[in-house]
C-alpha cells in the first residue's frame, strides 16, 4: 500500500512557511492505518519488546495500537504538568526556546526492552529527549519507529546506533 496517498499536504501551517503533513486523513481510513501499524508490530515483533513508549500527542496515536497488537504495555511521554505522579524530566531545544518533556518514573524497570513510536521525525529534539527519558530510567532502546521523516531536517543524525524505522519520506 502506498501510504503516502493518505496523508494531507497542509501549506503554511500553523505558520508561514511551513509545510505541515497531516496524518489525520491516513488514520481515518481503517485500511491505510491497520496497515501502517501492522508495519511497525512487523518490524517490533523480533525485538522482544517489553514496553512501547511515546510522546504526546501524535506518538499514542502511533504507538498504542502497536502495543496492543504486541500484547505490551504502553507508557506516555507528556509536557510539563500533566503527569500526576513523581516524574523525570528532560529540557531540550525548540527552534526558539525550549520544552520539556516528562514520564513517570515507575513507567519503566530497568533493563526493560523499549520501543518508541512517534509521528514524525523532523529536527528530531522530540525522540532524542523521548530516548533521555527512557534511558535515564534504564530502559533499553531496542528500536524507534515513525510514520515520517522529513530528510531535510537531518534528524537521523541524533538517532545514530539506534534502530530505526520510517514507513515514509518526504
Ligand atoms: P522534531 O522534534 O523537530 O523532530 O519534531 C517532531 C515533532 O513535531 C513530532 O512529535 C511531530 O508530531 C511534530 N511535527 C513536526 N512537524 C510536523 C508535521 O509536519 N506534521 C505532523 N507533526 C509534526
Amino acid at each position: 500500500m502506498d501510504l503516502k496517498q493518505y496523508v494531507t499536504i497542509v501549506q503554511d501551517w500553523p505558520k508561514p512557511g511551513i509545510v505541515f503533513k497531516d496524518i489525520t486523513t491516513l488514520m481515518d481510513n481503517g485500511a491505510a492505518y491497520k496497515y501502517a501499524t501492522d508495519q511497525i508490530v512487523e518490524y517490533a515483533r523480533d525485538k522482544n519488546i517489553d514496553l512501547v513508549v511515546g510522546p504526546e500527542a501524535r506518538g499514542f496515536i502511533i504507538g498504542c495500537p502497536v502495543a496492543y497488537s504486541l500484547e505490551v504495555g504502553f507508557a506516555p511521554v507528556r509536557k510539563e504538568g500533566k503527569l500526576p505522579r513523581e516524574t523525570i524530566k528532560v529540557e531540550y531545544g525548540l527552534e526558539y526556546g525550549k520544552d520539556v518533556l516528562t514520564i513517570h518514573k515507575d513507567a519503566i524497570k530497568p533493563g526493560q526492552r523499549v520501543l518508541i513510536t512517534d509521528d514524525l521525525l523532523a529536527t528530531g529534539g522530540t525522540i532524542e529527549a523521548t530516548i533521555k527519558l527512557v534511558e535515564q530510567l534504564g530502559g533499553i532502546v531496542a528500536g524507534i519507529a515513525f510514520l515520517i521523516e522529513l530528510t531535510d531536517l537531518d534528524g537521523k543524525d541524533k538517532l545514530d546506533g539506534y534502530d530505526v524505522l520510517t514507513l515514509m519520506s518526504f
